[in-house]
């Protein structure tokens, strides 16, 4: 483990390694932030965003919690995407999940978790919505990456419903949405293919809200 003083040691030379490269790294970075990408993934200490992704600072905005949920009601990620569509218009929001999420398994648990019922009870009505398919798999490894993923499509589909997204996309063609989910057992990304245009399409029959 990391000791809370080698975490400074880290910095400074995080900070020589960036200026050997680039000498105004850092005036630059404090200038403004474009990126083109929302990343909305769980808060797991396993599952870094830009590390995986391979990304900078300033290339990724940045939202994580608990299973990465995106609630309608949590002002804290609605405020994350609307800033991130209106304000930096990032040309994709993605949603990552990952394989051996302690929040999924936590919601697949019979336990009253506190004030955590409320939340993971986001990912109970994922596994209702889905049960037949679910409920189909009797390996329970299989059904637990499973629930992983359909999690993030519903997830990615409530981002769809937010009247923000709604209304760029249909002036400007951005933001897309992707579904993705990191196999922690290998380090691999995958992309779940969400089809965005038919997502859409089909969450607008109910939830038009432009
Ligand atoms: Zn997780």
């Amino acid at each position: 483990m990391i000791s809370y003083e080698k975490i400074f040691e880290n910095n400074a030379a995080w900070i020589a390694e960036k200026k050997s490269t680039d000498a105004t790294f850092f005036e630059k970075l404090a200038k403004e932030q474009n990126p083109d990408y929302l990343y909305i993934g769980c808060s797991d200490s396993r599952v870094t965003a830009e590390d995986m992704m391979g990304a900078s600072p300033g290339e990724v905005f940045v939202h994580r919690n608990i299973g990465n949920l995106v609630v309608s009601i949590d002002l804290n990620v609605m405020s994350v995407i609307n800033y991130a569509v209106r304000n930096l218009k990032v040309k994709n929001i993605i949603v990552c999940g990952h394989y051996n999420c302690g929040g999924v398994k936590a919601a697949m648990t019979q336990e009253d978790m506190g004030i955590l019922n409320p939340w993971l009870r986001n990912i109970r009505d994922v596994f209702r919505l889905h049960r037949n398919e679910l409920q189909a798999i009797t390996d329970p490894k299989q059904q637990f990456d499973r629930l992983v993923e359909l999690n993030v499509r519903e997830q990615c589909i409530n981002v769809i419903k937010t009247a923000v997204v709604q209304k760029h996309y249909m002036s400007s063609g951005f933001p897309v949405v992707h579904g993705w989910v990191l196999d922690i057992r290998s380090g691999k990304l995958i992309d779940l293919h969400i089809d965005f245009e038919k997502e859409l399409k089909g969450i607008q029959e109910i939830y038009k809200l432009i």
